[in-house]
């Protein structure tokens, strides 16, 4: 039973040949004699017609059943042309079929544009992503990875990819950790990000980098919070923001182009942290009032090195503790270290940040000095990052980079107004998946296995 075609493909040229098509059974229409079925698969939909010799009774056929069927393609009768599908002009007529896959009564609509309760369409995402609008937004997310790879490919970018199984690269969450079974007592953490790696990268002579990169983040949950999202993660050594921003920039402009048809002016404008606050009272303006642009782009730019955490009275790095702060700002790093600048940069789209990255610090003497002023211990800071230390012993270049967020970047591009519609498989906003149900509990054997026990007291 090999397909001819999809059910986007048949067009007037095709009519008077056989064709076999697989799909689901979208919209059914009854006409007494003749039962019209839009027949559906990713590619489309082909009305496809049947009569009661083929099919006794039209009720034996549901929506979402899943069928093959092998027929004539015909050119429809004028006035039942349908100029909205690619196929409108042709059906086929069905001379025999097979069901191949029943389908219980649905949970929701598949083929309606009534609205589905979120908690609905994660349970059975599987159904959910059989929609056509999720569909859409799928297999452009496909599409825009493909481009920013081929982009990249061309700047002569590795895509390179990093461990899973890692220790903790700080990003200002918690960790997500994995007990170790073969060294009981010990974790590896999930990557908040390929930081440390990427930077290892650049000291092992790689001098483009990328990644689409999953990272994973502990935080408390808020509003359109995934623990786990993708990003665009790039790493380049020799370079000044204004060259990683130029980067960027060209890879937008293509993209934006190519998926919405949408001109964006360059360069972005590029505003000073202490520019932005005093001007627009934040961090993350939306220029679009003032451009009269749909889309505005700027880059923020010289963070604060610091900020004050005042629960631990101690300084904290504001973007990441290997960013350098701005070499005219050295000399101020123990006097006044809030006054430091760093050479870290936010690109922010409409009022949202959509990415962030930084210069790095690429001498030894200046990272110690930096995490001592974050308050770590020689003995801590050797013993979570001693491996760096030593890597920008041996000819270190010069480096930064940035991070994108993909899942962010894809809800603008589809217009979709929460990040869990561009994510094939997102988490509720409990952080746990309805499809799967986890997280959830282990055998008493595999916690046995991993030298660990739960304190149910602790479960609140
Ligand atoms: N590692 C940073 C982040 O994930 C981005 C960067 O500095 O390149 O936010």
């Amino acid at each position: 039973m090999k397909r001819t075609h999809t059910c986007g493909e048949l067009r007037k040229s095709d009519v008077g040949k056989d064709a076999l098509l697989l799909g689901w059974v979208n919209i059914r229409r009854d006409h007494g004699k003749l039962l019209f079925i839009d027949l559906r698969d990713r590619y489309g939909i082909t009305q496809v017609l049947f009569d009661s010799k083929i099919l006794p009774s039209s009720k034996s056929l549901h929506s979402e059943d899943l069928i093959a069927v092998k027929g004539k393609v015909n050119e429809r009768p004028e006035g039942s042309i349908n100029g909205k599908i690619a196929t409108g002009e042709v059906e086929l007529f069905v001379e025999k079929f097979f069901l191949l896959g029943k389908s219980k009564e649905l949970p929701f609509e598949i083929s309606g544009k009534s609205k589905v309760a979120e908690d609905s369409r994660l349970l059975y995402r599987y159904l959910d992503l059989r929609r056509p609008i999720m569909q859409e937004r799928i297999i452009l997310r496909y599409r825009v990875i493909k481009s920013i790879r081929g982009y990249l490919d061309q700047k002569n970018f590795l895509e390179i990819e990093t461990p899973i199984l890692t220790k903790s690269t700080p990003e200002g969450a918690r960790d997500y950790l994995v007990p170790s079974r073969i060294s009981p007592g010990k974790f590896f953490a999930l990557p908040q990000s390929p930081q440390l790696f990427k930077q290892l990268l650049m000291i092992a002579g790689i001098d483009k980098y990328f990644q689409i990169a999953r990272c994973f983040r502990d935080e408390d949950l808020r509003a359109d919070r995934q623990p786990e999202h993708t990003q665009l993660d790039l790493e380049f050594s020799f370079v000044t923001p204004g060259h990683i921003f130029s980067i960027i920039e060209e890879m937008l402009s293509l993209l934006f182009e190519k998926f919405l048809s949408l001109k964006l002016s360059l360069p972005f404008p590029r505003l000073k942290y202490a520019d932005a606050i005093s001007r627009y009272g934040s961090d993350k303006p939306d220029l679009r009032k003032e451009k009269k642009e749909n889309f505005c782009f700027v880059w923020v730019e010289q963070f604060p090195l610091f900020q004050y955490n005042k629960e631990e009275k101690r300084l904290e790095s504001e973007h990441h503790p290997f960013t350098s702060p701005m070499e005219e700002d050295v000399p101020l790093l123990e006097k006044e270290p809030l006054k430091v600048r760093a050479n870290a940069y936010d690109l922010v789209l409409n009022g949202e940040e959509i990415g962030g990255g930084s210069i790095r610090i690429h001498q030894r003497e200046l990272q110690e000095r930096i995490f001592e002023m974050i308050g770590l211990s020689r003995e801590d800071y050797l013993s979570k990052f001693g491996f760096l230390l030593d890597a920008l012993e041996y000819g270190a270049p010069p480096h930064g980079g940035i991070a994108l967020g993909l899942d962010r970047l894809l809800m603008f591009i589809t217009g979709a107004d929460s990040i869990r519609e561009v994510i094939a498989f997102p988490k509720a906003g409990d952080g746990s998946c309805p499809l799967t149900g986890a997280p959830s509990e282990i055998l008493p054997e595999q916690l046995k296995d991993l030298s660990l026990k739960v304190d149910k007291k602790e479960i609140k």
